[in-house]
């Protein structure tokens, strides 16, 4: 067909990341995406390899950064390896945060290990911010040390405080921002700024890592690599998948990472199922901006409903005026068009006044559970529907329980997490478990 000579087809670099995030990528050389209008799902374990000559190819090439980026069209081998579902999800990651290459995992655990994995070894310190995930912390607290990797905790809502951790086997920063479940924040660009005077004696090789979990924010509203991270994971399962219905985990980086990622992914064997990349590709994705802008507006309202309940004595959301970190908030929590976009969960603690420390909180809770429409008693975050959860007994409970307590973990604070339903109708539910109590 004869195409307009005079009309310049505009570059997708050129369009809102609103409208990029549902189109993505579709010139991959991952796939004939060109004309499907729905990606496909592919489901082959092993890929017909033509000739000796092709095999050896595919295995010579395996991890290269141009592969990856979709430079090349790739010689699949074998699904562990890489596989062309899962490689076009990997591409539009990549995109929406801004990284140069994205590679996923089963789940947002093994991009956690995986990302620790490709950058420290025996003998390697790792500094983390005090609260985190109860699992990675887990993971940091009972496995590293195991491996001679001890890990240092101290609070990085002060960056200051990193200063006398750090030593000449210090290799990786690591934290989340929001931090889960306290909503603290983490300010980036003042960690980069001591990392790099840090860094600057040492070889590459030795310089320190900032690796950030980002699945509280989500690309929509936060950053991370622009604002000085050098790694940034994900847990898919959360907001990028969106719907509850697969699990997945990505990490994002620059493309000298590539490389390790890949084979730490083949040899550990933690694979995204192209089964489980293709919802996130067709629907979390590309629903990711529509989904938090309107999950955001009621987070908000909710968030000053709660402030202004009598029965409630403390509410964590950045979006709030009275969040103590509300300069830093806006400065870092912005979405593609530099909009503040704080998020779409909330931490808030009511008030206690029973024997035990979360009397008023189980009531509440259970009293949800059993009688809300609107909010589900759920761990997982994220998803179109209203999640509540104890994070002290349940997302947290691996943290030791005085340390809870001192990292603003409170017995009785509770983490909701906003969905997509009318927001009238989850504060009317959240006002009649509150009069129970
Ligand atoms: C859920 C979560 C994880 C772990 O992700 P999975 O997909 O459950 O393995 C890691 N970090 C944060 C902040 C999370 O909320």
């Amino acid at each position: 067909m004869e195409k307009s000579k005079k009309f310049q087809k505009r570059k997708k670099e050129e369009y809102q990341m609103r409208t990029r995030m549902i189109h993505g990528n579709y010139e991959s050389r991952r796939w004939d995406y060109d004309h499907h209008v729905i990606p496909p799902i592919s489901s082959s374990t092993t890929f017909r390899l033509s000739s000796t000559h092709r095999g050896a190819q595919g295995f010579l090439d395996f991890g290269s950064p141009e592969s990856q980026q979709g430079q090349e069209v790739p010689i699949y081998i074998y699904d562990r390896l890489d596989e062309p579902t899962r490689g076009m999800l990997e591409e539009n990651l990549a995109y929406a945060e801004g990284g140069e290459i994205a590679v996923t995992f089963s789940t947002g655990m093994a991009a956690v290990s995986a990302a620790f994995g490709v950058t420290v070894a025996s003998g390697d310190e790792i500094i983390a911010h005090q609260a985190m995930y109860g699992c990675t912390y887990s993971l940091l607290t009972n496995w590293y040390p195991r491996y001679k990797i001890p890990v240092h905790y101290c609070d990085l809502t002060q960056p200051k405080n990193l200063k006398p951790l750090i030593n000449s086997r210090t290799r990786v920063v690591y934290f989340e921002t929001p931090v889960n479940p306290t909503l603290d924040l983490i300010d980036i660009q003042a960690i980069r700024v001591l990392l790099d005077k840090v860094n600057h004696d040492r070889p590459d090789g030795k310089k320190i890592l900032m690796i950030i979990d980002n699945t509280f924010a989500t690309p929509y509203c936060q950053r991370p690599l622009p604002l000085g991270a050098d790694i940034v994971v994900y847990s898919l399962t959360k907001n990028i998948g969106g719907f509850g219905t697969d699990m997945g985990g990505a990490v994002i980086t620059s493309a000298t990472f590539c490389n390790h990622l890949l084979l730490y992914r083949k040899d550990f064997g933690g694979v995204l199922s192209s089964k489980s990349a293709w919802p996130i590709l067709v629907y979390g994705l590309p629903t990711l901006a529509t989904r938090i802008a309107n999950q955001q507006k009621t987070a908000l309202k909710v968030s000053e409903f709660l402030e202004n309940h009598p029965k409630v004595s403390l509410v964590r959301y950045p979006g709030l005026a009275s969040f103590p970190q509300a300069d830093l908030a806006q400065r870092q929590m912005t979405n593609y068009d530099g909009k503040f976009s704080p998020g779409s969960i909330i931490y808030f603690v009511l008030k206690e006044d029973g024997k035990n420390e979360n009397e008023a909180a189980e009531k509440f809770i259970d009293f949800i559970a059993d009688h809300s429409y609107t909010i589900t008693l759920a761990v997982s975050l994220g998803q179109i529907k209203t999640l509540i959860e104890n994070p002290s007994s349940m997302t947290h409970a691996a943290l030791p329980p005085k340390l809870k307590k001192s990292k603003g973990i409170e017995p009785g604070g509770i983490r909701l997490s906003i969905g997509l339903e009318d927001w009238q109708d989850i504060i009317d539910d959240l006002k009649n478990g509150l009069e129970q109590i």
